[in-house]
């Protein structure tokens, strides 16, 4: 069998490196390290493949989350409702910019921001609403948008988790995550869905001028050549990155396909486990897992079981991860807002129960084989204890 890895970027690169190879090459020939053509061409192309009216290239997703909240001129102590259940970059760039993060709860099926807790935070300084389509599942956008219309507030997505994940409404329509709120952010992070060779992101969205405003935030504010209007930073996706991500980008559809089989594979292998819930897929969202996160319940001690789980698989040559240990209201960087005092009962109970499978685009049926075995071996040594 080979090797079992998270993310396996390096398989994946062998299977198109002539294609990719090609046209690194041709950046380094050109020289248009930074601005190239290929740079426009990708975001035509991403725009193409989502469906939204501007895409804006970045360095990473930080910045994109960064850049979409300067260009919405908040002020400092407005309020930005956001979970508590996610990666910290999407919380850190609200204090960043001197902002308030308000922590909100997730629905234990989905991970993804609970509307009613939403609802019940937005106070008369609140002024962005930030959802997250945790793992590659959508956040609930209809409801949030109209909490959003009923408040006169702007939604930033972040969709770093999340590319290619279609969001169906109750009418039917479907649209792509990242170009439902105003704006939505992404990442080029190596292992995300559609991953760079380096850091990369970008910014989406349908309104012209918040697009202008973007551009010129990511470009030092810059209206014409060393002419800047507004304060802004420097922020670019390198010509070589864009290369490699115009390519990926072609393929991303049949690698999100692969990811759905891994796990439609764990979910036959594992579904009915005692003591274990396999992730949930809402209807009006399809999942596009960059995760493959297991809930782990019931046992005695489930902290130190799902501990025991990741130190049982990692014997086994099985690579498994915690997203994410310490979420955003016991972070000790946030203490100066008094977030640690907020009663998180739901995220606190997901905290201690998730593990994430080694979920990609290269993984063979002998591996899911041995991986659902050692999880089903583990569970069932738990439970007839
Ligand atoms: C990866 C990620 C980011 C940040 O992206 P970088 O490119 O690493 O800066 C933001 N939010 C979420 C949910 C992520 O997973």
């Amino acid at each position: 069998m080979r090797s079992i890895q998270m993310v396996d970027t390096k398989n994946q690169y062998l299977k198109i490196k002539a294609e990719i190879d090609a046209a690194v090459l041709n950046v380094i020939d050109s020289s248009a390290f930074i601005n190239g053509k290929i740079v426009q061409d990708f975001a035509a192309n991403l725009s193409a493949y989502l469906g939204v009216k501007h895409t804006i290239p970045v360095a990473n997703g930080t910045d994109a989350l960064q850049i979409a909240m300067m260009a919405l001129d908040l002020q400092p102590g407005d309020e930005v409702i956001t979970p508590s259940f996610t990666y910290i970059a999407t919380t850190e760039v609200i204090a960043l910019l001197r902002l308030t993060p308000v922590f909100v709860e997730v629905d234990p099926k989905t991970f993804c921001m609970e509307p009613a807790a939403v609802e019940k935070a937005i106070t008369a300084k609140t002024k962005a609403i930030v959802p997250v389509h945790l793992y590659g599942h959508a956040a609930p956008m209809q409801e949030i948008m109209a909490i959003a219309a009923r408040h006169n507030l702007f939604v930033i997505e972040d969709n770093a988790q999340a590319i290619g994940c279609d969001y169906t409404f109750p009418d039917g329509t479907k649209k792509k995550t990242g170009t439902i709120g105003h704006i939505g952010a992404t990442s080029f992070y190596p292992s995300k869905n559609l991953g760079a060779f380096g850091d990369g992101g970008a910014l989406f969205t349908n309104d012209d001028d918040l697009a202008v405003k973007m551009k010129m935030i990511a470009n030092h504010g810059q209206s014409k050549k060393y002419y800047h209007d507004i304060i802004g930073c420097n922020s670019r996706l390198d010509s070589i990155q864009a290369a490699v991500l115009n390519i990926k980008l072609t393929h991303l559809d049949e690698y999100i396909t692969a990811r759905r089989m891994a796990a439609d594979y764990y979910d036959k292998a594992l579904s009915g486990s005692k003591n274990m819930i396999i992730p949930y897929r809402a209807s009006y969202s399809n999942h596009a897992f960059h995760q493959y996160t297991l809930l782990l319940e019931g046992i005695d001690n489930v902290t130190a079981d799902r501990n025991e789980l990741n130190e049982f698989l990692a014997k086994n040559n099985i690579p498994s991860m915690i997203y994410y240990p310490v979420p955003g209201h016991k972070q000790k960087m946030f203490e100066q807002f008094n977030v640690n005092t907020l009663p998180m009962p739901v995220t606190d109970w997901l905290t201690e129960r998730v593990i994430s499978l080694p979920i990609h685009t290269e993984l063979d049926e002998e591996q899911l084989g041995f991986i659902t075995s050692k999880v089903s071996e583990f569970i069932n040594k738990k439970t007839l204890k």
